[in-house]
This record gives C-alpha cells, structure tokens and sequence, in this order.
C-alpha cells in the first residue's frame, strides 16, 4: 500500500467528490470498481460517519477503510435549544477549532440550515461577534458539508424532518472561501443523494458582506439557481466604511451587482440589521433607494441581535425599538422598495444573526437529542 497522506484533512473521505474519491481509494491496492466507488460516495452524502454502517461493503473492506481515513470533518459538541424553535450547534473541527451552525424552523416545520464557511472571520464589522474573534482559518468542504451532516443527525434523532434550505451566513465571509464554498455545494448537489441530502441550488442562499472582485468571480463560477444576498447595513458610504471597514466601497459594490444581475439575471436580497439610532434614520432610507436604483433588490431588516460586548464608536450598540424598525419600513416602502422585514431568531441561544461565536450559550440548558454525541449541559 502506498503512504497515505498526513494531514487529518486528507484521510477524512468526506469531503471528496467522485474522482478524488476514486483516487485516493486507488492508493489503497484493492480493486474499486466504479459501483463501489458509488456505494461509498452514496453513504458519505447520506452523512455516514462509520465505515463499519456501510454494509454493503466487503467487512474486509469495510476494515481497511477504517484503517485508513475516517469520515468525521467535524465532531458535535454542544446542542443549544432557543424556546422559539431555533437550535444552534458547536462542532469541533479535527485541529479543534469551534464551529457553529445554526438550525431555524419556520412555522410549517422546515429547516433551514445556517453554515460556517470559516472559524472566525477577518471582516471586523462592528455589530458581529464573529468579526470580533478576527480570522483564524477557512473551513475545507468536508467541514463544511460535516456542519449540514451533523444538523440531519440532530433533526433524525429528534423525529423532525431534515433541512430543506441552507444559507451561507454562519461564522466568516463564504466568498473569501471561494474554492471550498463552490466545493462544498457541489458535494451538496451532487447525485447520487437522497432527500436528505439532494438539494436543488435554487436553495441555497450564500451571504457576503459585499466584496466586489469576489462578486464578480461569483457571478462567473457559481453554480445556477443559487441565490446572494449581500449584508449592506447602510448605503450612506462614510457610516457603511465605519460599520463594515473591509468592504467594498458603495459604488464598486454597486458595480459588481448590476454585473451580476445582468450575467445571472437573479435578484439580490439585500440584509440590513437594523441597530438603534444609527442606520435607521430617513436619510439611510433615501440613500438606500437610490443605491437600489437599476437593480431588482428584495431589501430584508433584521432588528440587530444583542452580542454582549460589541460597540460602536464608544456607544453600545443596541436593537431598535419596534417603533423605530416600523418607521423605517415606512420610510422604505414609501420609496417603494420591496421590503420584508425578520423576527430575530434564536437570540436566547447567541444563534442568531451576528451572534455567533459566543461559544456559551446565554444560560439555556442543552436540548437532548436521543443519539446526540455530546454529552456537555451548559
Ligand atoms: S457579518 Fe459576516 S463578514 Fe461581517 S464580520 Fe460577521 S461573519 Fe464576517
């Protein structure tokens, strides 16, 4: 047998798609034909993390297998359940890093699951707790696709049906992980599947704080059907470079999306958390019409969720009042955008928009899953 790989990336199978599975099973000296290559691919998507489950292998080969690599990107290590039907969990990557993936129910019962593309992010926006833990590195596609396995263990193990839409807006910046990000949808995609795990790109949604080069590389290398939505927070330019220091400058982001929607022909969703007292006023309003002009936007407000810690220029930041967030809207719909505007979910667990990362869970008791991995209570 030749010498395999050392790092533990490389002997983790899930994250490869059918040819990188067939070659690294190549090293191994036995004989793969390309149904076994299937069989194996099949289990993997399915979120198989034992080799010894797979039964329809050889138990020989079964053994050799384990011998050799493993199927665990990521590894559970805490469940947090908000009353409001949102879960947010922690998983611990192989260098142990902590990760967090969040699960929002709407109220027929689907799932949506949120993703992490990397531990941290290097953005620094201001009214994130992510941003404020800095960069540490970026996610490989198996800890990515890992993240989703994870949440249809919990979702199968509590009887609910498992996630029927994912969003790109978990810890850091998806479009900065380009390579993985694209990875790992296509592994998401990708055939052979099953319900659980066969997802149409039309649902998916991956989010970016704006970076217009990326944007526009994006706009040529993604996958058809998957929709982006851009964290704008404000089209005031100063206030915008003072919340969101490392994003593209308003007129080059603008840019980038008129080249996008006319290569796509997709609408973007444009996110506004809304904090109190500081992008909310009638002139973020005006400002935001006219950014819109010439684009087909959705504009989505989400009331900033509380992230202990995080200030603005001196001032903590804080949600707006409903009265606030409801004169806004006003503002906006009377400059006819088309609006929606988000119940913060999830607030009681730090799993919310913005939150994640505060690794403790604001004093909610760990929800038990029957087959849950961990055994923590916090
Ligand atoms: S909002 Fe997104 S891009 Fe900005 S710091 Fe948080 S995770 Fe990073």
């Amino acid at each position: 047998m030749e010498q395999h790989a050392k790092t533990s990336e490389d002997l983790c199978l899930s994250g490869l798609l059918f040819d990188e599975l067939t070659a690294v099973c190549g090293k191994m000296g036995e004989d793969f034909p390309p149904f076994r290559i299937r069989q194996i691919e099949k289990r993997i998507r399915e979120g198989c993390s034992d080799f010894e489950a797979m039964t329809e292998l050889p138990q020989e080969l079964r053994r050799k297998l384990a011998e050799c690599y493993h199927l665990r990107s990521v590894t559970l290590d805490g469940v947090y359940a908000d009353p409001d039907g949102t879960v947010k969990l922690r998983l611990l990557t192989a260098d142990s890093l902590a990760i967090e993936a969040v699960i929002l129910r709407d109220k027929h019962g689907r799932h949506t699951a949120c993703l992490s593309t990397q531990a941290g992010c290097a953005m620094g926006c201001v009214f994130c707790k992510t941003g404020s833990l800095g960069f540490t590195r970026n996610l490989n596609a198996g800890e990515i696709t890992g993240q989703l396995h994870s949440i249809n263990g919990c979702l199968k193990a509590d009887g609910r049906p498992p996630v029927s839409n994912i969003v790109f807006m978990g810890m850091g910046e998806p479009l900065l992980n380009l390579d993985a990000l694209l990875k790992s949808i296509a592994l998401l995609c990708a055939l052979p599947g099953t319900p659980a795990n066969r997802f149409s790109p039309r649902r998916i949604t991956v989010s970016t704080c704006g970076l217009a080069p990326k944007i526009l590389e994006w706009a040529d290398r993604a996958p058809g059907g998957v929709r982006l939505a851009v964290s704008l927070t404000t089209a005031r330019q100063d206030l915008r470079s003072r919340l969101m220091p490392a994003s593209s400058a308003l007129a080059e982001l603008k840019d980038a999306l008129c080249s996008y929607q006319k290569q796509t022909g997709r609408r973007v969703t444009l996110e506004l958390p809304l904090l109190g007292g500081i992008n909310t006023h009638p002139e973020d309003a005006e400002a935001l019409a006219v950014f819109a002009r010439g684009l087909s936007v959705l504009v989505n407000l989400i009331p900033w969720n509380a992230a202990p810690g995080l200030v603005f220029e001196g001032k903590p930041l804080t949600s707006p009042s409903p009265k606030e967030a409801a004169r806004f809207v006003r503002e906006l719909e009377e400059r006819h955008l088309p609006v929606v505007i988000r119940r913060g979910k999830g607030g009681a667990v730090a799993g919310a928009c913005g939150q994640l990362g505060n690794a403790v869970a604001l004093g909610q008791k760990q929800k038990q899953y029957a087959g849950n991995d961990t055994g923590k209570t916090e």
